[in-house]
This record gives C-alpha cells, sequence and structure tokens, in this order.
C-alpha cells in the first residue's frame, strides 16, 4: 500500500489528541509513502450538528490553523513522505450552497478531498448523524419508520451526493459507501440492496470518481467488514473505479490499520482534486 489517504487529526472533536506530527512519524515508520490529511470539514453554518455531543466536525474556527500545521508538516518531511491536506465533506441534501461556498472557499488550498453522507432527514425532518452510536442509529431507524426506509434514504443520499453541484473542487473521491452497515450485527440488512450499491457504484465510474476503501469498519465489533465489503470493491475494480485506501484513523497508532486485507486490491493514488 503507498499510503493512506484518509486520516483524522487532533482538530477532530470526536478524535485523539495526537498531534498531526504523531500521524506522519506513524506513516514514515510503517513505510508509507504518501499520507492524506482528510479532516472533518466544518458543517455549513445554518446546520446544526445533530450528534447527541455535537462533535461530528472540526470547529470552523480551526481550519486556518489545521491548514497551516499541515502545509508546515507537508515541507518538514518532504523527502520522507508525500502529505496531501484536505478534508472530509460531509454532503448534506439541501445544503449543497453552504457546502459549495466552503470549497470554493478552502478548494484552492487543497490536495485531496473525500466526500461522505453521515447525516439523513427522516421524514419528520429531524437530522440523524447515522454512524454515531448504536442508540443513535436506533432512534434514526425508528424516526424513518424502519430499517428499510433508512437504508433507502441512505442509498439516495450518496447518489445524490455523487451528481451534485459542488463547483470546481467538489471531492473527486466517494466516502465510505456501506457505512450505513456499521451497525448491521444489531441491525442487519433488512433487504438486498445490491441494486443500489451496483446502480451507485456506475455513477461514481460515470463521473470519473475514485472510491476510498475504508478499513475502520473491519474494527467496528457490530460491522467487522470493510466499506464497502470486498463483493463490492471487486465490482469497483472490474468496472476501472480508482481505489483510493484509507483507515479513517482517528489516532495516530491507527495509520495503516487493515490494510493487510486488501493487498490482493490495486490500490491507487487519488485523482487530482481540480479535474
Ligand atoms: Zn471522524
Ligand atoms: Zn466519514
Amino acid at each position: 500500500m503507498p499510503g493512506d489517504f484518509h486520516v483524522h487529526t487532533q482538530y477532530c472533536q470526536h478524535g485523539a489528541d495526537d498531534k498531526m506530527e504523531a500521524y506522519v512519524l506513524q506513516a514514515i515508520e510503517k513505510g508509507l509513502t504518501h499520507l492524506s490529511f482528510t479532516e472533518h470539514a466544518p458543517l455549513p453554518e445554518n446546520f446544526t450538528d445533530p450528534a447527541p455531543k455535537r462533535d461530528s466536525t472540526m470547529d470552523r474556527d480551526k481550519v486556518e490553523t489545521y491548514l497551516s500545521e499541515g502545509k508546515a508538516l507537508q515541507k518538514q518531511y518532504k523527502e520522507d513522505l508525500q502529505i496531501n491536506i484536505g478534508f472530509e465533506v460531509d454532503y448534506i441534501k439541501g445544503f449543497e450552497r453552504e457546502t459549495q461556498t466552503f470549497l470554493d472557499t478552502y478548494g484552492p488550498e487543497m490536495d485531496d478531498g473525500i466526500l461522505s453522507v453521515h447525516m439523513l432527514q427522516a421524514p419528520d425532518k429531524t437530522f440523524f448523524c447515522i454512524d454515531y452510536s448504536e442508540e443513535e442509529f436506533g432512534r434514526a431507524a425508528a424516526a424513518f419508520g424502519g430499517l428499510e426506509p433508512l437504508y433507502t434514504a441512505y442509498y439516495d443520499s450518496l447518489q445524490a451526493s455523487v451528481a451534485a453541484e459542488l463547483g470546481r473542487f467538489k471531492p473527486k473521491r466517494i466516502g465510505h459507501i456501506t457505512l450505513i452497515q456499521k451497525f448491521q450485527l444489531a441491525y442487519p440488512q433488512p433487504v438486498d440492496f445490491s441494486k443500489e450499491q451496483t446502480k451507485l457504484l456506475e455513477l461514481i465510474k460515470k463521473q470519473g470518481y475514485g472510491l476510498d476503501i475504508n478499513t475502520a469498519g473491519l474494527f467496528k465489533p457490530l460491522c467487522k467488514e470493510t466499506y464497502p465489503p470486498v463483493k463490492l470493491i471487486d465490482y469497483a475494480k472490474q468496472l476501472g473505479i480508482p481505489l483510493v485506501p484509507g483507515s479513517d484513523s482517528h489516532t495516530a497508532t491507527g495509520i495503516g490499520k487493515g490494510f493487510d486485507e486488501l493487498s490482493a486490491y490495486p490500490s491507487q493514488l487519488p485523482q487530482p482534486l481540480n479535474i
């Protein structure tokens, strides 16, 4: 594996306090040649974080510090590691304009980016952060009227994220496309969503985007598989979608975790952000 392209930092409110430099040193120690910092971009200003601790992303007033700390490390370690600085940007249906404003502002400073769905709006208009906890997931399922409408809303939102107009700095890689299965051992997939998943991959291919091959799910006690699972990685590979590995690490020691499981796949570097 050449690198880890989905990594968080001390700026994330729900992660560890490990400094960005600790992640860099871990990456070098593990023999990686590339590292993408993809901190959670701040949520749109007029959107209230639905997570019970309101800790889903980084603080808006830390963005400049995050970027400058990243750029300094980029220079300092340029002989040892290619460091990309970017964001994991939330796609929230109905907040496209605000999301584009963020990307238009910070896009010129980003080397890499991931577009992810974590937030879904229930029919009663309440938003839920679907990967927050098993309990929150249960509350979301109740608000949606069951697991099937919740899963359906997730795949609808993912498809909308691929098609969304978010300007010239829209991230070109779609994050953990089966995150809805994070608690699957407690809340099993109610029906087969292969059709939606296949369609999603075909849309990703059509747009020329890449796929976040995310190992974090392997270590979640109620998931125990990669996002997406092997069968879908195989289909993405068959379609020729760039497969870009990421640990989604929120601690320095998590860099490259689970990458052994991906050794059968050709891993690719992220596409340039601005294409
Ligand atoms: Zn996170
Ligand atoms: Zn994510």
